[in-house]
């Protein structure tokens, strides 16, 4: 363990094919910053839910934002325990039986504590974060947010307390009597990247795609 693992403990020790996993922050945060949103995970009135929202990381904070009447964004404010996951699909692994045909992936299991941020201060630092996750470059051409926005705007902290990753890469891992099968095995590669962006049909004229939103 090194000063930048998570402690194992019961809450986030991997059972399942230990070796896939990892608890150092190296490993863990790159995943999450590679997602553009998350799913946090709560109990509510003893009912389990699982809500899908944007969110990014600084350091050991998970930012996220909405209204402020929306139940998530109340119910991290309130400090319940929270658990955030993240997950990226990069292959359907087609092996020879379907036992051993499995999904080349990269996910992120973390467990915290939000709080609401209270000053004008953190909550436009909070959101300039989430913005530059998204979309890097869009917080200096945006128009600036009002104090209207900001107060229509609900923005949480939530501290990572504990995490792990789990990842599996490579092809198939087939049973050794099964290489010699007629069959086609491999991997099937999957990746989310951007097409051209389509302007909107009310752009003013002359206005061309930002450097910035280009590549993406
Ligand atoms: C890609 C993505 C990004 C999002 N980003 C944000 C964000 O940054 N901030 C934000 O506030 N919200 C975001 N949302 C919306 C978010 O998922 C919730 O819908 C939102 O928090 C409103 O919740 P609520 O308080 O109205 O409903 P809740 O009281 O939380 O939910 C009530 C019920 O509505 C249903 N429900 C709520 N949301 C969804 C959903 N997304 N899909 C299906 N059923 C649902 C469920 O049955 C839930 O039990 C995002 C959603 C998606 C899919």
């Amino acid at each position: 363990m090194t000063a930048t693992d998570f402690p194992k403990t019961d809450q986030n020790r991997i059972r399942r094919l230990a070796k896939r996993g990892a608890y150092d922050r190296e490993t863990i945060y790159p995943i999450v910053d590679a997602a553009q949103v998350c799913h946090v995970a709560f109990v509510h009135e003893g009912q389990p839910v699982v809500i899908p929202t944007i969110h990014a990381r600084e350091d050991d904070t998970i930012y996220l934002h909405g209204a402020p009447a929306s139940r998530l964004l109340k119910v991290v404010a309130a400090g319940a325990p929270l658990c955030v996951a993240v997950t990226h699909l990069d292959g359907l692994v087609v092996a020879r039986s379907l036992f051993n045909s499995s999904m080349n992936y990269r996910s992120a299991v973390l467990f915290g504590h939000g709080r609401l941020l209270e000053t004008s201060e953190e909550k436009l630092h909070a959101l300039e974060v989430i913005s530059e996750h998204l979309l890097p470059g869009r917080w200096a051409e945006a128009r600036p947010t009002t104090t209207t926005e900001l107060n229509a705007t609900a923005v949480v902290a939530i501290e990572i307390e504990t995490g792990s990753a789990k990842v599996r890469t490579g092809g198939p891992v087939d049973d050794e009597e099964d290489y010699s099968l007629p069959i086609w095995a491999g991997v099937i590669p999957l990746q989310v990247h951007a097409l051209t962006p389509e302007p909107d049909s009310r752009l003013a004229p002359g206005i061309p795609v930002p450097d910035y939103l280009l590549g993406r």
